[in-house]
């Protein structure tokens, strides 16, 4: 975010500080208090319910990598334009962006992810993934089918919504950037601030969790190759071993976090790459290694960016080795944290609590995971949140990332209501805050 955005939005803040900026007082007497249970109610009417399995299930069958998802987006587009509603395309390769509502200002945008992943699924069922090798095991399955479902919900109430919702549907969340992209390509254009959430396989159903400040870390790659001297493995003397030095090079890289961090700043290293080798008798040429690194601040951040490459480089010359690291910042561009804007919060806390009930509404530690949903907050307030799926007779289920990963499809009303919620009331809300400043007092005059 530019300085003069800061200093925009922190004016921006003075002027709704002294009062709450979504106070119940305000919001009594005109529906708002029962938009998340009429919301709720809708979205949970069996033809809604039974769309959004069908889409779920559609999606699940045919899982799309990062930039590929030219099926996904095509269904998307046709439920739009099965609606009525309008929306731009292409954005940023397969994303797409619907508008309900009056088409004028404020806007507000909510936002579902539409990658797959790389691995086989492992799930016996009816709707297993037909394409070897790719599966739907971060459930941006059901976040496309929720935010569909917000779609309709939201069209079925557009006489209500004092501004747009931008439906946000972007690709490449697993690791490609694909929100800084739809961001480059002009998707918060206007947009006063943005809602995301994800599936949690261990929250039960519904529960929803999140806290203001930091959520999850932000999140980087390296790669490096470890170049030896290749040779006969009964001759040592003749080879430059880098699977010694690749050894040596990850337990350093363990230091890092345990020596050079401030323990009560949390930070991880984690190598999940090792590839050298083939044969039992051979010395190999070279080595590649690669894994991930996290932190909160953007210092801590560049800090371990400067001392993993420290600590490859100089640890392989111990042992004789020369290595290359890469951060491959275009493949899988740096992740910044994901911070929820402190003033979204009670808007969350509020819309959640007259959905669900407030001991519903649960709090939550930060996470070392990470969400591209990250850079949108980057440039507007954000809020990001966990929508529970676990049933009382699930004892275990597996993690986001598991092949054994499984969508409780009975969560998909809550997503579909809980995004159409935040969004409707946030319009409602912001038009009766937006009487006309005195003379003079308009931030933009900063
Ligand atoms: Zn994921
Ligand atoms: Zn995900």
């Amino acid at each position: 975010m530019s300085f003069f955005k800061w200093v925009s939005l922190i004016f921006t803040l003075h002027l709704f500080g002294p009062t709450p900026i979504f106070s119940y007082s305000s919001v009594s007497s005109n529906g708002l208090l029962e938009i998340p249970t009429k919301f709720l109610d809708f979205a949970k009417k069996p033809e809604l319910v039974d769309y959004m399995v069908s889409v779920r299930r559609k999606i699940h069958e045919n899982p799309e990598l990062g930039y590929e998802e030219f099926e996904t987006s095509k269904l998307i587009r046709t439920e739009l334009d099965k609606m009525g509603i309008p929306y731009k395309y292409p954005i940023s390769v397969t994303g797409v962006l619907g508008f309900v509502g009056t088409g004028g200002p404020p806007f507000v945008a909510i936002r579902a992810d539409m990658d797959a992943l790389p691995m086989q699924e492992m799930v016996e069922w009816e709707h297993k993934s037909k394409i070897p090798g790719k599966m739907h095991a971060c459930g941006h399955d059901a976040h496309v089918a929720m935010l569909l479902g917000a779609a309709k919900t939201l069209q079925a109430h557009s006489e209500e919504l004092k501004g747009t919702v931008v439906l946000v549907f972007q690709p490449a969340e697993e690791g490609g950037g694909g929100a800084k992209k739809m961001i480059d390509a002009g998707a918060l254009e206007n947009v006063a601030a943005i809602f995301g959430l994800h599936v949690a396989p261990e929250l039960p159903i519904g529960e929803v969790s999140s806290r203001p400040g930091p959520l999850l870390a932000g999140s980087g790659f390296f790669e490096a190759l470890i170049s030896g001297k290749g040779g006969h493995a009964a001759i040592p003397q003749h080879s430059i071993d880098p699977i010694l030095a690749a050894s040596n090079v990850i337990v350093s890289l363990q230091h890092l976090v345990s020596r050079e961090a401030d323990p009560l700043d949390s930070q991880v290293v984690t190598v999940a790459k090792f590839q050298g080798g083939g044969a039992f008798n051979v010395i190999p040429d070279s080595v590649t290694i690669g894994g991930t690194f996290r932190a909160f601040s953007k210092e801590s951040f560049m800090q371990l960016r400067q001392r993993i490459e420290e600590v490859i480089t100089g640890q392989a010359a111990v042992q004789r080795c020369s290595a290359t690291v890469d951060f491959l910042a275009k493949e899988k561009p740096f992740f910044p944290a994901t911070i929820n804007n402190k003033d979204l919060h009670p808007h969350f806390q509020n819309v959640a609590a007259d959905m669900l009930g407030i001991h519903n509404v649960k709090g939550m530690q930060p996470l070392m995971g990470s969400e591209d949903f990250a850079f949108y907050q980057e440039e507007i307030p954000g809020y990001f949140f966990f929508l529970g799926m676990k049933n009382e007779t699930d004892e275990k289920p597996a993690s986001v990332h598991s092949p054994y990963f499984k969508v409780n499809e009975d969560a998909l009303p809550y997503g579909a209501a809980l995004h159409a919620s935040l969004a409707a009331r946030y319009l409602l809300e912001k038009s009766e805050l937006t009487a006309p400043l005195p003379e003079g007092k308009h931030h933009d005059e900063l």
